[in-house]
């Protein structure tokens, strides 16, 4: 198979009976402090371009950077999270290049000596445990944002001029890196995209940063390598950039494995690249050669001073980390009294917190799951979004769930009034009142439904005189039909065995 760009890829599956891949992250989480890394200004997005930048984050002559207090504890608590090791001194570091998005000639960042190293991630794919060790998370800053006019694909490629936005410049920026994943196998993709999804979970409860992957909060390179199976050495590995979104994530190193085994079938040699993602075609093309560490000319940074963390503030950093998820997913299946695989449902489903939320506001957790697994879950289907966009709230879910309970309305009637709440016509008890949704109790309208069943039907009557009582079921439904759905099903039953078994 080629791709429309005329590279041969290999099956999946024919690739993994004689190579084994090799994937590594680097991954870039945007801090959500509200001043830049080094100077005051604002990190608000989405502002004018160029309206939130001063000397220091424009790297004019004379300027000089102060560090974010902030943006430090937030890496030492990201670096805690992930079990690593916290420095008790360590130093920024340039990294000189030249960039357009680079007004300093060099990226504030951290070398040799950074912040947090030595950690781990544990993730779970089709329950099974992959340790994912982190090498080292270090804070730096982020670049300004290249605007390319004219070109086809907003590359630089065709454009006839280029913006740049520095609004961005500056902003604080944690690098986590992981260490080559080997082991991994036909479940590589599957393990990137878990780690950055548990990665970007764990970010969540910390608080640290929003992680609109949309937005670019965080953005993942994803290193690929394949070798022959059984080989001592790992292959040359490519370094596809800057992929912001989960499903990218799995595509990006799917795509490569099958790319780079047919560069190997044929006796050629991987080139240690970086590649772009194409989010349309699911493809990635090369970028620049891969520089190494020494092409940047890393020195300490000579206007900041070193960071020192006090080792009994990082203890109290320590004992004040939130529950982290992993830990909060154990202890909800239990509560729930549910199993991992049905707990794996609810984190597939994006639909842990909305479980949470609803058994919070008073529903059980079974009537929870039921409903955003069940019905919720088909209507974003349906509608083509995730869960937690469609416009219904935990409480309203909990109090749906207590109408039915409560034997005001029933499935149907509440199905009945989720379409109502989806489309804004209020909260569910609203919807029933203003829908006429209740069930119908012992009233006049059902006692003539049930008495008209009856009279309808002297066979089934009989038959269940006869001793088959199953055949009440008819009558049930007749009523049920004659009520058009508003009558509660177990009352219907009761008033018919009253009125024909006496
Ligand atoms: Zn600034």
């Amino acid at each position: 198979m080629t791709t429309t760009t005329g590279e041969r890829l290999v099956d999946f599956d024919d690739l993994l009976t004689r190579y084994e891949p090799v994937i590594g992250l680097e991954t870039h989480v945007e801090l959500g402090t509200a001043s830049k890394m080094f100077c005051g200004c604002s990190t608000t997005f989405g502002a004018e371009p160029n309206t939130q930048t001063c000397p220091v984050c424009l790297g004019l002559p004379g300027s000089l950077p102060v560090a974010n207090a902030a943006a430090i504890e937030s890496t030492i608590r990201i670096g805690l999270a992930l079990g690593c090791r916290i420095a008790t001194w360590c130093r920024f570091a340039r990294k000189n290049y030249f960039y357009p998005d680079i007004p300093k000639g060099f990226q504030t960042s951290q070398y040799d000596e950074p912040l947090c190293t030595a950690g781990h991630l544990d993730v779970e794919v089709d329950g099974e445990t992959y340790r994912v060790e982190i090498e080292r998370v270090h804070l730096e800053e982020d670049t300004g944002k290249n605007l390319h006019v004219g070109g086809a694909t907003g590359r630089i490629h065709g454009a006839d001029h280029s913006l740049i936005d520095y609004n961005r410049a500056g902003i604080p920026l944690v690098e986590i890196v992981t260490r080559p994943i080997p082991g991994t196998g036909a479940k590589a993709p599957e393990v990137a995209r878990a780690y950055v999804t548990e990665l970007r979970e764990i970010l969540l409860a910390l608080g640290v940063s929003e992680v609109r992957m949309e937005q670019g909060n965080l953005r993942s390179d994803v290193n690929t390598s394949l070798a022959p199976i059984g080989s001592l050495e790992w292959g040359l590995r490519t370094e596809t950039k800057n992929v912001n979104s989960l499903r990218s994530v799995e595509r990006s190193v799917r795509f490569e494995m099958r790319r780079q085994a047919a560069v190997l079938d044929a006796g050629g040699r991987v080139l240690q690249e970086t590649r772009h993602f194409h989010e349309d075609t699911g493809t990635t093309s090369a970028g620049r050669s891969k520089e190494e560490a020494t092409d940047y000319r890393y020195f300490p940074e000579p206007d900041l001073v070193p960071i020192a963390p006090d080792p009994e503030w990082v203890d109290k950093l320590t004992a004040e980390l939130p529950e982290l998820p992993a830990a909060r997913r154990v202890r909800l299946q239990e509560e729930w009294d549910i199993s991992a695989t049905e707990m794996a449902w609810l984190v597939n489903a994006g639909a842990v917190d909305l479980v949470a939320g609803t058994v919070a506001a008073g529903a059980s957790p079974a009537d929870a799951r039921k409903w955003w697994l069940g019905e919720l879950a088909r209507r974003a289907n349906d509608a083509g979004v995730e869960l937690a966009e469609l416009s219904i709230t935990p409480r309203q879910v909990a109090e749906l769930a207590g109408l039915v309970a409560a034997g005001t309305i029933n499935d149907q009637l509440a199905r009945q009034a989720l379409d109502g709440v989806l489309a804004g016509e209020g909260d569910p008890a609203a919807v029933v009142e203003a829908r006429g949704l209740a069930v119908l109790g012992e009233s006049d309208e059902l006692v003539a439904a049930v008495e008209a069943a009856i009279a309808g039907a002297p066979d089934v009557v009989e038959k269940v005189r006869g001793g088959k009582v199953q055949a009440l079921g008819a009558l049930v439904g007749a009523v049920m039909k004659t009520t058009r759905g508003k009558a509660d099903a177990a009352t219907v039953k009761r008033m018919l065995e009253e009125r024909v078994l006496g």
